[in-house]
């Protein structure tokens, strides 16, 4: 959530916006104000027109958030936790921690976006319908179209976007294997990707017939495709690497030849007899049971000034273990890395009844994983 503003919780939900959504909203306003509203009507006059265009751009924007919180509320209904939700430039991020438990909860979660959408879109016509005055009619007509658009643009079936998810549950549902279903979905989300960059590119030079040439138009298809390629592909090897380390426990891959050093040696010491002569990357603070006290990593000395390293001790500059992220022998490799990235750590001790008995870092999992495809399977 760095990125982001927090505007505040609702249903106890973190609400965000990214910081591309202010430029998003400026942009927006701006166009309409100038360019949608005076084209609709000559005749209303500067103030309106402005008037017009920031309530449109609020409007839009309650419609994205409604569209994330129906996902939102859906999930928490089901029992599945929501940790935030971020508005960002082409929509809005539900962050749902975990996957749904079944097809039916996962299309239930998915397609209620896409159908609040719908909803709005049919509420915005309907308001236009009532003719309260022509202003609101024009508004109320394009936030109609914007809805619907949005409704239209996540039905799309391929992962990450809604459709790919309702996409993924029917698979799901069908051939009973999650795995497999991730898979499909994400490389039709990778292919509608591509689709969309070549089309935006042929657009944008004028390329397809039928179509007039429209640059900007044309780029930010394109664009819209590269986002979808992009995070298709990241999920898909999020999921290659669930598949690969599938079984993998932290024992099978941590590396077993850390230094135990005692918390009260002086920095000056670790370096010239344990981290250089060994080029060990792993150094624990541990007591004289091997019991773990603090991890020491080479960042950790880096802080440290050279001419200070006789007079510093080992305790002084460890991440004492209340701080640390631990794992069991047993716990799986993806758990793991899970962990680390939530809580942006680059290595977790493994340890037992209180003692190390070893690191888990990710160059370990990448080395593992290298070795076993070296080796064939
Ligand atoms: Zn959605």
């Amino acid at each position: 959530m760095q990125q982001t503003l927090r505007l505040g919780k609702i249903f106890g939900i973190p609400v965000g916006i990214h910081y591309s959504w202010l430029f998003i909203f400026l942009l927006v306003t701006f166009s309409l104000a100038t360019q949608y509203f005076p084209a609709d009507s000559p005749r209303w006059g500067t103030g309106v027109y402005w008037l017009l265009g920031v309530v449109t751009s609020l409007l839009f924007f309650g419609s994205v958030l409604l569209h994330e919180l129906a996902h939102s509320v859906v999930a928490l209904a089901r029992g599945i936790p929501v940790k935030s939700i971020t508005l960002f430039v082409f929509g809005g991020v539900s962050q749902i921690s975990k996957d749904a438990p079944s097809p039916g909860e996962e299309l239930q979660i998915a397609i209620v976006g896409p159908l609040t959408s719908l909803a709005l879109a049919g509420i915005f016509w309907g308001v236009r319908q009532a003719g309260i005055s022509p202003q609101v009619n024009s508004m109320a007509w394009l936030l109609s179209l914007i809805n619907l658009q949005l409704a239209v643009f996540n039905m799309i079936p391929g992962f990450p976007l809604d459709g790919g998810r309702v996409f993924r549950s029917v698979v799901w549902r069908i051939g009973g294997d999650y795995r497999k279903a991730t898979r499909l979905a994400a490389l039709v989300g990778q292919g509608f990707g591509f689709l969309f960059i070549l089309g935006g590119v042929l657009w944008a030079f004028g390329a397809i017939p039928g179509l007039q040439q429209n640059l900007v138009s044309g780029l930010w298809f394109a664009l819209i495709g590269w986002f979808l390629q992009s995070s298709a592909a990241s999920s898909y090897g999020q999921v290659r690497l669930r598949d690969a380390l599938r079984g993998v426990r932290a024992q099978d891959l941590m590396a077993r030849d850390c230094a135990l050093v005692s918390p009260n040696m002086t920095v000056r010491e670790l370096v010239d007899h344990h981290v250089l002569p060994m080029s060990r990357r792993c150094v624990v603070a541990a007591d004289s049971e091997d019991r773990l006290l603090g991890l020491v990593t080479l960042r950790d000395i880096r802080t440290v000034p050279r001419e200070r390293w006789d007079i510093t001790l080992v305790r002084e500059v460890m991440v004492p273990r209340e701080r640390l992220v631990l794992a069991g022998p047993a716990d799986e490799a993806v758990l793991i890395l899970e962990r680390m990235d939530e809580s942006d750590v680059s290595q977790v001790p493994v340890v037992q009844d209180g003692k190390v008995v070893g690191m888990v870092g990710r160059d370990n999992v990448l080395h593992y994983l290298r070795t076993r495809s070296e080796l064939g399977f």
